[in-house]
């Protein structure tokens, strides 16, 4: 599978979402396009934690220069907490539940209906970018993404040396 120069452009801008992005980067064992891709994104941070894994165009996986704990944090620096840990959990929250919420986004009549779906906006609390939005139905609880196995997606996937992790 080959992919167009303007694929690759959002890949390295970070707007690729996350399925694209994992098979972009699991070409078998193709160690030089992760290293380049991570040197990349580095190169556009100005943290010294060294970038483990893009989970959305500005939050990373990263390894705490400190401490070698992986811990997840924004691209302006603003820590969230170890990997492990749901970050929603961490964010500034703005749920949409109303009619006048929803008719900031969408023109009349075409929002949902709010006693059945609201959207969760989830921001950093220190530069306010918005990392994602949730839709869910009012009652759900605030979901965890994924817990990405970056031991296996570096041993298996791209081939490279696992960064050390401090627990
Ligand atoms: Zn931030």
């Amino acid at each position: 599978m080959t992919y167009t120069n303007e694929q690759v452009s959002h890949l390295v801008e970070g707007t690729l979402d996350w399925d694209t992005t994992f098979r972009m980067l699991s070409m078998p064992k193709d160690n030089e396009r992760f290293g380049q891709y991570l040197a990349a994104l580095q190169s556009k941070v100005s943290f010294k934690d060294r970038i483990v894994l893009p989970l959305s165009p500005h939050m990373y996986i990263v390894q705490s220069a400190k401490t070698k704990q992986w811990v997840i944090k924004c691209d302006c620096g603003h820590e969230f907490c170890d990997y492990t840990d749901n970050w929603k959990m961490h964010a500034l929250i703005h749920v949409r539940d109303t009619e006048e919420a929803m008719a900031e986004i969408y023109p009349k009549l075409m929002a949902p209906d709010t006693n059945w779906q609201v959207y969760r906006e989830y921001f950093c609390p220190t530069c306010g970018v918005m990392h994602d939005v949730e839709a869910p139905t009012p009652w759900y609880p605030v979901i965890h993404d994924f817990e990405p196995d970056i031991e296996a997606f570096y041993k298996d996937w791209v081939g490279l040396p696992v960064p050390e992790r401090a627990a």
